[in-house]
Order: C-alpha cells, then structure tokens, then sequence
C-alpha cells in the first residue's frame, strides 16, 4: 500500500489537511505501507517556500513521518510539483498522439461568453468542444504562427463514471457534466486534476485518502488513468471538519491552523488523538490511545461519511490527558515561551529549568492547555501584597484575621523555609494553637498572605513551591520569587498602610 498527503503550499496547515495526513499515516503505519509528501505548488501565485517550510514542521511536530517525499529522498521524485513540468508535458505529448487530448484556441473571452449562455439557458457550464476537431497539423501550425493553445481532455459523451469510494460507497457521475477540461493551460503549467493524476500513477499511489471537497474532482482524474489505460487507485473522501455552526472550520471560529493550536499550548499527541477521533472510533470505548495504537486499529471503512464538528472542549480533554502524562522536564521547556512572554524569565539556565519542572506539573495539571499556565504561576513570580489589598472584600477579610497574619509572620521570620508538605504543615499546627482558630478560617488568610490569591493550588504543594523558587539563585535567569518571610512582612506593611 503506498498512500500519499498533496498538500498546497499557499497557508498554514488547517486542522481539517492535518487530519486527512493523520488518516494517510495511520493507514501506512496500521499495516506495511509507505507514505509520500508531495507538495503540489503549480499556482505560482500563491504557493510559497516558507508555507511548505511551516507545514512540514507541523508534520513532524505531529509525529506524521513521512518515508518519501520533499525533504527525504525516494525512488518516484521529485516530490514537488513545480520540478516535474517536464514530466507532466511529455504525458500530454502522449495524450495527443492518442487523440484524447487536442489543442484548443478559445480565447478566455469566448469561454466567458458560451458559459455565460449555458448559463443564462440553466445548463452546466461545460466547454463546447469548440477545438475538437483542429487536427495535430492544423493546431501546428497555428502555435508556430504565434497562437496560444490550452491541452483540453478529450470526455466520452454522456458516459457513467462510477467509483467506489471506501467512505462513501458507489459515486456516480455523468461525463454530461464534466466537459473537455484543461490539462496544461497555456503557459505549459498543469492543472491540479492532471497533474495529481501523473503524479499519483507514477508515485504508485493505491490509495488516494483526501478531503470530500475533492470528490467532484474523482470522475475527472477516472478519466484521465482511462485515458493513458492506466488502473486508478482507491479513493477514499472523508468529510471536512466542521465549526459549531456546521459550517467549514474557518477563522470566525478561533483557532483552525496546526501552528494556533501549537501555539496556545496543546500536546501534539493530544491534537493527532482528538483528529482520529473526528469521524472514526478506535472502538471498545476506548478514545485515549498513542498513535502507534491508533494506527494498529485503524480502518478507512470505519470512517464515519458524517462531517466532523470540531469540538474544543474534548480537544481540552484529550490535552488534559496528555499534559498528566507528560515528562517534568518537557512540560518546562514547553511552558517557557509564555514565561517569558510575562517578563518572568530571560534565558533559562538548567537550576530555572530545574525548578521549573518542579512547579510547571504543577499548575498543568490543572489547565486546559499550557497557554493557561502563566496564570498558574503568577502566585510565584507577581505576588504583590498591596495589589491583593486593592480589592474591598480580601482587606476587610485579611483586616479580621490580623490575629493569623501577625501569628504568621512572627512564625516565618523565625522558623527555617517550609520547603515540603511537612514544614508547612508544622507551621500550620503552631498557628492553630496559637490563635485557637482552624480549618478555612485558619488557611484562607494564609493563602491570601502567602500566595496573595484568594484561590489557587492547594497550600501544601503552593507553599513550598514558594520556598524553593526563593532559594534559586539571582543569575538564574528566573525573576526573584520572593519567599514566605519576605511575602509576611509585606502584607503586614501593606495591610497597615
Ligand atoms: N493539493 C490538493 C489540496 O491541498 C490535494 C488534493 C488531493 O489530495 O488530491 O487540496
């Protein structure tokens, strides 16, 4: 089995293209298949370097390896379509000694008018046929004379093309509205639909995965491997991914490419796991699985023809998944850039990034996605007593429990940091002795002085959390946390100021 993923270089990779490669993968990797990335940049226009630079790496940051392709070598190069004019003109050299294919002179104005007419008659809009009959010497002649000619697909008249879709089932279509359409326009580029198929031939493609919004496009490309008596490859549509609206996924629904997700912190297992499970079920009620999983259970005809709605709140769920299951380390490195974007970190040094993986778990294990994280931390690098006094409630509550605050500070100027659970659950029972008090009305004003938040992590995991960052060293690249002391006597300060 050989399968390939086309993508256009012309933008960033959208979830819904993601996920068409997703599906190409796991069928390769589910049995002995190979699978090519070839990238189709015949609209010169639009298509760019760095496009197919970002998607590639959205590729791999997806785990969707590729075996051939742009970027890798392979015995049915080369991979990119704008190299391969050479070979898509000599095939349409061979169409024309075949007489499938003719020259045609229309000039764009006469096609505008005839379509205009079908048009304005409730016709489809197809192409006469015009340029049939000019023979191969005629069309000669006429090009060496200084004319422009498009190559036009000769279609059998009022003929069934009929595929089996692994998706979708039989699709059929009449050639009555298809036409004789152009394969290589005038300046010699090819058209997506013959290009595709002298590509997917000569790569050996068996199966031709892509997006339903291609489907029309099959009969065309059927008639095109008829055409060179070549056998066509499975097709297989799957449905588009969909916004809440049930319209296609687009920007007034929020994030849509790879790299937005990427960017607001989601685990790229999280995002290829939450895909597959767009229109397929790995069955047995089980959806949380690695992709090398996925792709061992992975079956096209159990793809669901229904469209996919993306739907964020189990995408949050898969992440949150993901994010339990993720190394200390790597949650650290991956929470840096939003550290950073806070003024909390210039460069980080490995005693940061030590530290980091201490806390960074943390705060995740309670996030959607690790955008979210900063918020998490800020108990950490931004406490500001007089900022948490500012509001009305937390000053009349923190004015009432002066008896805790002073208990508080007079017990962590004299006592060591309370760098784990146990030092801090010490001073806790000598506060309750102290001030006779316990429970919330004990606790809750040793967070507001400690963390200067009226809700957060639990204290036991927040208060050494604390201690630790205020014993990192200053050239740590870390701003300075300050530790509970410190944090005690300000809020005395400020709360008498
Ligand atoms: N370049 C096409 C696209 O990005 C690929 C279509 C196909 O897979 O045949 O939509």
């Amino acid at each position: 089995m050989r399968v390939r993923f086309a993508p256009s270089p012309t933008g960033q990779l959208h979830v819904g293209n993601a996920r068409t490669a997703l599906f190409n993968w796991l069928l390769a990797r589910g049995g002995d298949g190979t699978f090519v990335l070839r990238i189709e940049d015949t609209d010169a226009e639009r298509s760019t370097p760095e496009s197919e630079q970002a998607i590639v790496e959205d590729l791999q940051w997806l785990g969707l390896t590729w075996d051939e392709g742009v970027e890798k070598s392979g015995d049915h190069g080369p991979y990119r379509q704008s190299e391969r004019t050479h070979i898509y003109r000599a095939h349409a050299v061979e169409l024309l000694s075949l007489k499938h294919a003719y020259h045609c002179f229309c000039l764009p104005e006469d096609l505008e008018r005839e379509r205009y007419h079908a048009l304005r008659e409730g016709l489809p809009p197809k192409y006469s046929g015009r340029c049939r009959e000019i023979s191969r010497e005629d069309a000669r002649k006429r090009i060496e004379g200084g004319e422009t000619a498009v190559i036009r697909l000769r279609v059998p008249e009022n003929r069934d093309v009929v595929f089996a879709d692994l998706v979708r089932g039989d699709v059929r279509f009449n050639t009555e509205v298809i036409g004789d359409f152009v394969l290589l326009r005038s300046d010699g580029s090819p058209a997506y639909n013959y290009a595709v198929v002298i590509d997917d031939a000569l790569m050996e493609i068996s199966h031709v995965i892509r997006g339903e919004d291609h489907i029309s496009n099959t009969p065309r490309q059927i008639l095109l491997y008829e055409a060179f008596g070549w056998r066509p490859p499975v097709f297989a549509h799957v449905s588009l991914v969909l916004g809440p609206d049930h319209g296609v996924l687009s920007k007034r629904h929020g994030a849509t490419s790879v790299k937005e997700f990427r960017e607001r912190g989601y685990l790229p297992e999280a995002l290829a796991n939450y895909l597959a499970l767009l229109g397929w079920s790995p069955g047995e009620d089980q959806e949380l699985l690695p992709l090398d999983e996925l792709a061992r259970r992975f079956r096209l005809e159990n793809v669901g023809h229904s469209a996919g709605v993306f739907d964020v709140d189990k995408l949050a769920w898969v992440n949150r998944h993901y994010l339990k299951l993720a190394a200390p380390e790597r949650l650290a490195q991956l929470s840096l850039s939003y550290l950073e974007r806070e003024g909390w970190l210039t460069g980080a040094s490995p005693e940061a990034l030590a530290y980091l993986a201490a806390v960074v778990p943390l705060g995740a294990a309670s996030v959607d996605r690790l955008e979210q994280i900063s918020a998490r931390l800020r108990f950490l690098f931004d406490y500001s007593a007089a900022r948490t006094l500012e509001d009305e409630g937390l000053r009349a509550e923190a004015l009432g429990a002066r008896p805790v605050i002073d208990a508080l500070a007079d017990d962590v100027s004299t006592n060591g940091p309370m760098v784990d659970r146990e030092t801090f659950r010490a001073m806790v029972g000598r506060l309750r002795e102290r001030t006779g008090l316990k429970g919330k009305a004990l606790l809750h004003p040793i967070r507001l002085v400690l963390t200067g938040e009226a809700e957060g992590l639990e204290l036991d995991l927040a208060v050494p959390a604390i201690e630790r960052g205020a014993l990192v060293g200053p050239s740590s690249g870390l701003r300075p946390i300050p530790g509970a002391a410190a944090r005690a006597t300000a809020f005395r300060a400020a709360l008498s100021a």
